[in-house]
């Protein structure tokens, strides 16, 4: 009897280790695979050369130089064929790429990373507070608990990328002719970071400006918060931006100003757009407000 009620207790412990083997198995699977509603979007030039590579909300960005390219963000881990794609497609190779950046490293931004950086075999540059989230494939410590947990078996998180280099806040980062400014705007994550740029138009420079998200998730939260966010939006606001981008495609607009630039007798011109960008840092403060999160 005894005998009998050991065997039976052990069995169950068994089926309850491979139930959470499989669980594992699954969650890493699903998660190697995720799409994140990514699909493919057709590349195109913003201004100079400055390129849009990214999904339909995935934002990835290519700067285009002589001495080689940079592209800044990569999605998901299944978005980077998307962005390698889009590269292609203009008529670039990957393999000039030289330097990758990142704006946050939550998955949806830095997912694709390693596998840019494979391929290219392009040095990563990341803020002190990005680099190690980065390297550990989207831990980020100041993330909830469970979250991380779920990193730490591969059912979250992503193949991490090798950071190479640290910039601090104001370093500029050079590629031939790229200059491009490094502004850590901290409080959606602790190295958050924006980027501000010039592209040339003909006989006009202009003033480019990636926003990084200004918002907070539930999920990713730490004391300073605040305080950041507030001094982030203040120094946002102190750029000049004759042409803005964030991280979700959405929220500057990609879709309608590519509509709007094909048409447009200058295609530049629909994303030229000040107040627009003027608008997302109003949001972004009213949201800070009102203590709401995204
Ligand atoms: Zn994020």
């Amino acid at each position: 009897m005894l005998d009998h009620f050991i065997k039976s207790r052990w069995l169950a412990l068994l089926l309850a280790v491979a139930i959470v083997v499989a669980l594992v198995f699954v969650g890493r699977r699903l998660n190697a695979t995720k799409i994140g509603g990514q699909g493919p979007a057709e590349p195109f030039r913003i201004a100079g050369n400055l390129y849009y590579v990214g999904a339909t909300d995935a934002a990835a960005f290519l700067i285009t130089g002589p001495e080689g390219h940079v592209v800044l963000d990569a999605g998901y881990p299944t978005t980077a064929r998307l962005v390698m794609a889009s590269i292609a497609e203009l008529g670039f190779d990957i393999k000039d790429v030289k330097v990758l950046l990142n704006s946050e490293p939550h998955a949806d931004h830095g997912g694709g990373l390693a596998v840019l950086q494979e391929v290219s075999g392009a040095r990563l540059w990341a803020s002190d507070a990005s680099a190690g989230t980065l390297a550990s494939g989207g831990d980020d410590p100041d993330g909830f608990l469970p979250l991380r947990a779920l990193t730490w078996i591969g059912v979250l998180g992503y193949p991490p990328p090798r950071v190479d280099q640290r910039f601090k806040d104001g370093d500029t980062i050079r590629v031939g002719p790229i200059a491009l400014t490094a502004h850590v705007t901290s409080g959606h994550t602790r190295g958050c970071t924006s980027w501000s740029f010039p592209v040339r138009d003909g006989y006009r420079t202009l003033n480019v400006v990636s926003a990084c998200d200004l918002g907070v998730l539930a999920s990713s939260t730490y004391p300073e918060q605040a305080a950041d966010r507030e001094r982030s939006i203040r120094v946002l606001r102190g750029l000049p931006a004759d042409i803005w981008v964030t991280c979700h495609a959405r929220w500057w607009g990609r879709y309608r100003k590519f509509v709007a630039s094909r048409t447009a007798r200058n295609p530049v011109d629909p994303f030229i757009d000040p107040d627009g960008y003027r608008a997302y840092l109003d949001s972004a403060e009213a949201e800070l407000r009102e203590g709401r999160t995204h």
